[in-house]
């Protein structure tokens, strides 16, 4: 086959640009993943995005043209691309330009929105630290073993002591929660806490490894300062399990045990090493509490019941190249353009809600980098510059540029995000809309 006889670009053209953000939403078939390529013409810049099969999809192209812009898109030969639709927002979080959709009632659009700004307005934020992404354990069941090549390949936290303190008593959060990665793997942790104004709440989950030292904890953390220590049991991983419950003595003979807590996932491989049960009975002996999480795996083929990731399209994702400049105009076709309407749903989980994320919760990760929410992290280390508008960072709580949001996010991929800030924000949700019934195209 010639494949130059097929040599065709899409193009669009929007007049009356009303912001940057472009969101396009598409169908991919043939391939699992792969990956487009869109060019801005006037400008000629080039943005590569990876793209996955299941339905309606969506990416979110950033112009930098201000009026109108001209786009073409682009994509591998070998898979067809349906571009299903394209909008402009109004702005950067108005997602879809759903705010202007004729099914969409304004006044429940307008009146839901403002009720969770109204109800989270005054509210000190919670805040959570992925202190470093580094651990000193390698877990088979932890979420980001499972995304290993996007974390383990971060920069460690080497910021100093007096920066981060500084950051986190400006925002002066209500509680500031410290998890990673393994948190005490930052050498100055106690150091940090000491110089947290009091007023700040303080927690933390740790795996209670060689990196928590307790002599320098019992030296330089006050008895009242920490609030919940919740130090996770991974056997797999304890070379020692006598001496980790000793430590455990040692910890809570100091600190009490009121505000101490252990736990673990009951994953087959844990409990062969500490049996639930010798578990409980120690805790109850002392008078500990304890959480057993149940194990759930992160992939679909490890448990069907989970809704997790899918095991091929998370490999085909992680392993699409982006098509090099040489290549590509040789294997690009047309994009098929359909207006296929989005699908009726009756399952409230799937829905959209206005969601405080990014105002009442905060998550920074260990670069000092702020996101909406934990599903944001993810989806912003694993698509970088590509990732959706509200999954980017809100800016940096180290250089100054970090703000929280003062209007809710539209958020309709809670049910598939297992790490949803639900705790903190749940109660803040309001529906989109009251009478709105479609399931919105979901990204990645
Ligand atoms: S200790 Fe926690 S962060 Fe570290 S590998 Fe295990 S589950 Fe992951
Ligand atoms: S995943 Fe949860 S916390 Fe994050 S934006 Fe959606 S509803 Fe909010």
């Amino acid at each position: 086959m010639d494949l130059r006889a097929e040599i065709m670009k899409t193009k669009f053209t929007i007049n009356n640009l009303k912001s940057r953000y472009i969101d396009i939403v598409y169908q991919l078939h043939g391939e699992r993943a792969s990956s487009v390529r869109v060019v801005e013409l006037g400008s000629g810049k080039t943005s590569d995005y990876k793209i996955s099969d299941g339905g309606n999809r969506l990416i979110c192209y950033e112009t930098d043209s201000i009026g109108s812009v001209e786009l073409e898109f682009l994509h591998d030969h070998k898979v067809e691309v349906r571009i299903v639709s394209i909008y402009n927002r109004k702005s950067r979080l108005d997602f879809l330009n759903l705010s202007e959709w004729d099914c969409v009632d304004k006044e429940s659009f307008d009146k839901n929105r403002l009720e969770v700004i109204e109800s989270s307005k005054n509210l000190r934020p919670y805040l959570q630290w992925f202190v470093t992404w580094k651990c000193n354990y390698k877990c088979n069941y932890c979420w980001q073993e499972v995304t290993e090549e996007v974390y383990r390949s971060e920069r460690h936290n080497t910021e100093k002591v007096e920066a981060w303190a500084s950051a986190f008593n400006k925002i002066n959060p209500i509680e500031l929660y410290f998890t990673g990665g393994e948190p005490t793997l930052y050498k100055d942790i106690t150091k940090l806490i000491s110089m947290i104004n009091e007023g700040i709440n303080l927690s933390m989950t740790t795996n209670f490894a060689g990196s928590f030292r307790l002599d320098k904890w019992f030296d330089e953390v006050p008895v009242d300062r920490m609030g919940n220590v919740c130090a996770s049991v991974h056997p797999t991983q304890i070379k020692d399990v006598n001496a980790f419950f000793d430590k455990v003595l040692r910890y809570t003979d100091h600190y009490g045990s009121e505000r101490f807590q252990l736990e673990m996932v009951n994953h087959p491989m844990n409990t062969a090493i500490i049996p639930e049960q010798t578990l409980r009975d120690f805790c109850e002996r002392h008078n500990i509490r304890l959480a057993i999480d149940q194990y759930t795996s992160v992939f679909d083929d490890e448990d069907p019941d989970q809704d997790g990731t899918d095991r091929a399209l998370y490999d085909n994702i992680i392993r699409v190249e982006n098509i090099s400049n040489l290549d590509f105009p040789s294997l690009s076709s047309k994009a098929v353009h359909s207006e296929e309407p989005l699908p009726i749903t009756s399952e409230e989980s799937r829905l959209p809600v206005f969601c405080p994320a990014g105002s009442l919760r905060v998550n920074i990760d260990a670069l000092g980098d702020a996101y909406t929410c934990m599903s944001a992290v993810d989806r912003s280390k694993l698509f970088g510059n590509y990732s959706l508008p509200h999954y980017k960072p809100l800016g940096n709580i180290l250089d100054g540029t970090f703000e929280r949001l003062n209007e809710p996010v539209i958020c309709w991929e809670k049910f598939r995000c297992s790490a949803c800030d639900y705790q903190r924000v749940g109660k803040h949700w309001r529906k989109m809309d009251d009478g709105f019934d479609k399931q919105l195209p979901i990204c990645g």
